[in-house]
């Protein structure tokens, strides 16, 4: 959803998007049910928009360890300046005083896009480390088979330590 500043009143105008369509093709994440986000604009002068509002989502991740797929719930709130200025005033804009603690973001035209807000805040959430659990076994080294499951019936796993990786490489020579 594609909100021109034009629309946007000084005193907030709310926007609440339930099961909001967000394509995926080519993200690091797949969306598991629905994307829920709330938030109010103000307009706090022709060319400066505040967003305040929060968003719901559970992903579908990759382990980084057994490289299954498994839900990531995110529950975050959103604060951000948009700000639009034309491109001769630029320059005049990096003295401008920081905003505080608000994500500040520069826009090429004066409409928010929700839907590219709510992608931006999904990436910010992302773990730096995907792991299913804190208890993940990974893969075996020899079969490539998940440990989770107990399916792999490898003799002598002793553990997927990264030395048991280069044993399994040095046997295959
Ligand atoms: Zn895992
Ligand atoms: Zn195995």
């Amino acid at each position: 959803m594609r909100v021109p500043f034009s629309n946007i009143s000084s005193t907030g105008s709310k926007y609440t998007l339930s099961n909001m369509p967000l394509p995926t093709e080519g993200e690091e994440f797949e969306l598991q049910g629905p994307l829920e986000m709330a938030c109010v604009l103000y307009k706090k002068s022709e060319n400066r928009i505040v967003l305040q509002g929060s968003l719901q989502a559970t992903l579908l991740l990759c382990c980084d360890r057994c490289l299954s797929a498994y839900p990531f719930r995110v529950q975050a709130d959103i604060q951000l300046i948009f700000e639009f200025q034309a491109r001769e005033h630029w320059h005049l804009k990096e003295l401008d005083v920081p905003a505080g603690d608000l994500d500040l973001v520069d826009l090429a035209e004066p409409v928010v896009d929700l839907e590219e807000v709510a992608r931006q805040q999904l990436y910010m959430a992302l773990p730096f480390k995907k792991t299913c659990s804190q208890q993940c076994k990974g893969i075996c080294p020899e079969c490539g088979e998940s440990l989770n499951d107990g399916s792999c019936t490898c003799k002598g796993q002793e553990k997927a330590s990264p030395f048991a990786v280069l044993a399994a490489l040095k046997k295959k020579e």
